[in-house]
């Protein structure tokens, strides 16, 4: 099992797989605005090539640190969710 983060080649808008086999590995399919940092951190580095026009790019991620208001954190945004259906 491996998580799929696509990106869109720069030069022809295709679709590039890149694949993860760090963390939950649920198949789970991400795009550059929600990349869990585990995830990201393994396909730095990785050689991805064009089916479209053979390009050749490399993923290089870079881990943005942020504090957020603590209920705009996904888990917790989970809980209040789940606190409202009860
Ligand atoms: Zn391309």
């Amino acid at each position: 099992m491996f998580d799929r983060v696509w990106l869109y080649c720069l030069k022809c808008g295709g679709p590039l797989e890149a694949q993860s086999k760090a963390g939950d590995r649920t198949l789970a399919d991400y795009n550059v605005t929600d990349v869990p940092p585990c995830v990201a951190g393994d396909i730095d580095g990785d050689d991805l090539h064009c089916e479209q026009c053979g390009e050749q790019w490399t993923v290089q991620t870079q881990v943005i640190v942020q504090l957020v208001p603590f209920w705009h954190h996904p888990k917790h945004r989970a809980e209040s969710d789940s606190d409202d259906d009860y």
